[in-house]
């Protein structure tokens, strides 16, 4: 039920409202608008009322927030087809680390149709708990259900702090079970810890272009949300032996509520790349000159079994596609081996790539800040150097 009020004196029952609202949560009932359950807060039939008669009253509720119901640290469960998504078990990692320092539990929200033989692993990668909805209105992934599924839990349990992976579908649901729950949340954070106060969460993300690391709090309301990309938060090592409580709770939605039906699904055209898992990532910049020299890097991938990254700048000049790109607007990746060709090592690129565990740059310049990070630098032309390494490790490998 949303928070959306009618002022009765002012209401003159004219029914304007009932027209703009897209869920039909309104009607006029005795000459008085009427709100039911449907509502969401969404704000439609405030500006085309004439009268100024509906509100939500978000000042009030601010002071009303008592902080010390809410508890836990709660992760959501991205699946697909079966298969959680790594930024799960990420957040799994980052929220044992949050919640065993607040003393609290660590639970985790799977919601899908027939899912729930993925409780197991949500218990093995540390949590606690597991609240489970199965509906078949919950598969494919849709906001309007999701969010729903999401909010009632949110509302029945008072988490202290919800983590969900800064994925498209992530990123989707998290802005709208904010929006609801009329909380903060901090999108991308790059690092998550608890306050010296130890209740509110520190989150950190990179603001200003990635010139400085913005640390934010969320001190007056509850839950404290955040998003974290893929491989930023290192994955745990999973216990087998690890078991939890599993809740299962309904969804109350009927199928006629839910305002999209899913069609079809059609892959994006254009190179598949999955920077996010590969073990290995040959990157070429700017330095690479022109788009055909790309091939140097292709190259070296290749034999390596690895996969091509790419700066923005080079993105930028339409050398590579966007899928390419690492850094802070592009992908956040975390290989065993990196290899930056041509590449300065701007903040904005370091800040996608930093965490690798072996960093191999190759630039002429000798203070370009890509060495700071890297493991190994070679100074040098990456003309001469790389294909040399290409020609050595094919021999090698
Ligand atoms: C809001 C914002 C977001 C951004 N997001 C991203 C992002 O996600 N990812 C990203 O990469 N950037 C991002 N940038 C851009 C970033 O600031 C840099 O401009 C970009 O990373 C530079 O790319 P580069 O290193 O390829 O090019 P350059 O900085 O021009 O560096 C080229 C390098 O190649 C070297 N070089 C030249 N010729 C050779 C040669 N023959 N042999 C060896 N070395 C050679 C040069 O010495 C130089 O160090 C962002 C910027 C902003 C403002």
């Amino acid at each position: 039920m949303g928070q959306l009020k009618v002022d009765t004196d002012l209401c003159t029952g004219c029914g304007e409202c009932v027209g703009a609202c897209p869920v039909s949560a309104l009607s006029v009932v005795d000459g008085i608008a009427t709100v039911s359950e449907a509502c969401n807060d969404c704000g439609a039939c405030i500006s085309v009322c004439p009268v100024g008669a509906l509100s939500i009253p978000i000042g009030e509720r601010l002071e009303e927030m008592n902080l010390q119901d809410y508890k836990d640290v709660w992760v959501f469960c991205e699946q697909e087809g079966g298969r959680i998504a790594n930024v799960t078990f990420e957040l799994l990692g980052k929220g044992r680390e949050l919640a065993d320092r607040l003393a609290c539990r660590l639970c985790a929200v799977l919601l899908g149709h027939d899912v729930s033989d993925l409780a197991k692993p949500l218990f093995h990668y540390g949590a606690d708990r597991v609240y489970l909805v199965e509906d078949k209105l919950l598969t494919p992934y849709r906001t309007g259900p999701f969010a729903r599924a999401f909010v009632s839990l949110v509302r029945k349990y008072r988490p202290e702090i919800v983590l969900i992976g800064g994925t498209t579908c992530g990123r989707d649901l998290a802005g709208a079970v904010a929006t609801r729950l009329e909380t903060g949340l901090t999108a991308d954070c790059t690092g998550l810890q608890i306050a010296d106060d130890g209740r509110n969460m520190l989150q950190t993300r990179p603001a200003f272009g990635g010139n400085i690391m913005a640390q934010i709090r969320c001190e007056r309301r509850r839950p404290q949300m955040a998003t974290v990309r893929p491989k930023v938060m290192e994955m745990p090592t999973p216990d087998e032996a690890r078991t939890g409580e599993l809740l299962r709770e309904k969804l109350a939605i009927e199928d006629d509520e839910i305002l999209t039906t899913v069609l079809e699904f059609i892959k994006s055209e254009g190179e598949d790349v999955n920077l996010v898992d590969a073990d290995i990532i040959v990157s070429g910049g700017r330095g690479l000159g022109k788009p055909e020299n790309f091939s140097v890097v292709r190259e070296l991938a290749k034999v390596l079994g690895g996969v091509v990254g790419a700066s923005r700048a080079a993105v930028d000049a339409g050398w590579i596609p966007y899928p390419h790109q690492v850094g802070q607007t592009g992908k956040t990746v975390r290989p065993k081996l990196y290899v930056a060709c041509g590449i300065s090592g701007a903040i904005q690129h370091l800040a996608g790539m930093r965490t690798s565990d072996v960093i191999v740059a190759i630039n002429k310049d000798p203070e370009a800040p890509i060495f700071k990070v890297a493991t190994y630098g070679i100074v040098g032309d990456l003309f001469q150097v790389v294909p040399k390494l290409t020609e050595r490790l094919k021999q090698r490998l």
